[in-house]
């Protein structure tokens, strides 16, 4: 397989465990993408991150990389529990944008502050080294990274991965609202950001029915996502970040309605619902 994607947490803004959520999973955003030749990449550090330091081998040498898309708290609430940042020979690397205002490291400083956690950013004994990151391209854990500012509230950075030449390439959009994308020209430069990637992981947080009174909120429905993944002429698309509120069942009518909206507009790709504990090879071969 030339490399591997796996979902540690596919939900969007708050930890939705319990019986009807157990085939898409209830953990906030975490991915690992892994290469043929064992280099990691960890995207977003929601609760699902938890699982996944619990999983890394304690040997392991390599540095942590992880590469966060924005500080909103789905997307870093799981670094607290992460074991390897309390372990004195690792290293571990956190990069992502800086926030609207303040520095990256501010929030994670702030987020184990005394009032909200009862251990300080002091207890990460690993050696630690936060980046922060603009628009254009950057190099993360050798992975080529390209990045794009997102449409959602604050400083949010979506990613296209090159695993390494010549290979098929991953696009990890969450918390992208794409009717915020409207003018022709920003249209056009989201779609040519994406084009011809090989799988694209996009926010589809809403139902079309729902998506209508929460606009400005930073989310995308499901069909809008299928739409941007026609254009950009994609191998397949992976819905993600899940409304706590959605359940399995509603999931898979989500998937259902996102089929038709890809049969309306011609589109033969590949669509999947992110699902926790699933591992995905490229679409394309
Ligand atoms: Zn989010
Ligand atoms: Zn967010």
């Amino acid at each position: 397989m030339p490399w591997a994607i796996r979902f540690w947490g596919t939900r969007g803004s708050i930890p939705a465990p319990g019986p009807g959520t157990v085939r898409y999973g209830g953990n906030t955003a975490c991915l690992e993408l892994v290469a043929p030749d064992g280099r990691r990449l960890v995207l977003d550090a929601g609760t699902g991150i938890r699982s996944l330091g619990l999983a890394l081998p304690p040997s392991a040498r390599d540095p942590v990389v992880i590469l966060l898309s924005h500080t909103h708290w789905d997307h870093i609430q799981g670094l607290p529990f992460f074991a390897p940042l309390y372990r004195p020979e690792a290293t571990v690397s956190i990069i992502g944008p800086a926030p609207a205002t303040g520095r990256l490291g501010d929030v994670l400083r702030d987020q184990m502050g005394a009032a909200v956690f009862p251990v300080s950013l002091s207890a990460w004994t690993a050696t630690l080294d936060v980046r922060e990151v603009a628009e254009g391209a950057f190099e993360a854990g050798g992975f080529s990274v390209k990045a794009l500012h997102l449409c959602h509230p604050g400083t949010t950075l979506g990613y296209r991965i090159g695993i390494q030449p010549g290979s098929p390439e991953l696009a990890y959009l969450t918390d992208n609202e794409i009717a915020g994308w409207d003018a022709p020209d920003r249209r056009a430069r989201l779609v040519r950001f994406l084009h011809a990637c090989d799988t694209m992981i996009h926010d589809a947080m809403y139902l079309s029915n729902r998506g209508a009174g929460r606009r400005g909120w930073g989310h995308s429905t499901a069909a809008e996502a299928v739409r941007l993944a026609s254009e950009a002429r994609v191998n397949r698309l992976v819905l993600f970040h899940h409304d706590p509120e959605h359940t399995d069942d509603d999931l898979e009518r989500l998937l259902t309605e996102a089929e038709q909206v890809r049969a309306d507009s011609g589109g033969r790709f590949d669509i999947q619902i992110a699902a926790e504990g699933v591992a995905l090879g490229p679409a394309g071969g």
